[in-house]
C-alpha cells in the first residue's frame, strides 16, 4: 500500500523490529495507545532520518484530537480499498468493516 520504494522497506524495517502479530491480544483498553504509540514513534524515525525535529508523545492529543476519524476513512475508503485490491487483500464489504470497527472500538 505504501506507493514510494524507499518508504515502503523503511516501513517493512519498522514493521519486523516493532512487530504487530499480537494485537488481537491486546485488550481493548490498552488497544489505543499501542496504536497511537506505535505509529508515534514510526514517525518520530522517519522524521530523525530526514533530520527533522521529532514530536513529542504529550503533544498528539492536542494536535489530533479534533479530527473526525470515521469521516476521513470514508473519505478515503475509495483509494484504501483500491490499494488494498492492488496488494491482493480480500476486501470486506464497507458497511462490514465498519461494524467490525465499531464493536471493536465501541464508538456509534
Ligand atoms: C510508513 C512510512 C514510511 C516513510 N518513510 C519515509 C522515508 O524513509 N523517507 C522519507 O523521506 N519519507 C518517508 N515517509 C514520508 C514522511 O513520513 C513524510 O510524510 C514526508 O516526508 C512528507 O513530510 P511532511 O513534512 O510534508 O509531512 P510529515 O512529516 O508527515 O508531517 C505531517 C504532520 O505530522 C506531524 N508529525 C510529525 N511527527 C509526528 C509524530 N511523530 N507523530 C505524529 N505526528 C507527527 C507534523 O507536525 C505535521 O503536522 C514515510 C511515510 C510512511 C507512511
Amino acid at each position: 500500500m505504501i506507493p514510494c520504494d524507499v518508504c515502503r522497506t523503511h516501513y517493512k524495517e519498522y514493521l519486523s523490529a516493532n512487530p504487530v502479530s499480537g494485537i488481537l491480544d491486546i485488550d481493548y483498553r490498552s488497544l489505543k495507545t499501542f496504536v497511537k504509540t506505535w505509529l508515534w514513534n514510526l514517525h518520530n524515525i522517519v522524521n530523525t532520518g530526514n533530520d527533522k525535529a521529532t514530536f513529542a508523545y504529550d503533544d498528539l492529543t492536542a494536535k489530533y484530537s479534533g479530527i473526525p476519524v470515521l469521516t476521513r476513512l470514508k473519505q478515503l475508503a475509495a483509494p484504501i480499498q483500491r490499494a488494498m485490491t492492488h496488494n491482493g487483500v480480500r476486501l470486506l464489504h464497507w458497511k462490514a468493516f465498519e461494524n467490525a470497527a465499531k464493536k471493536q472500538f465501541s464508538y456509534s
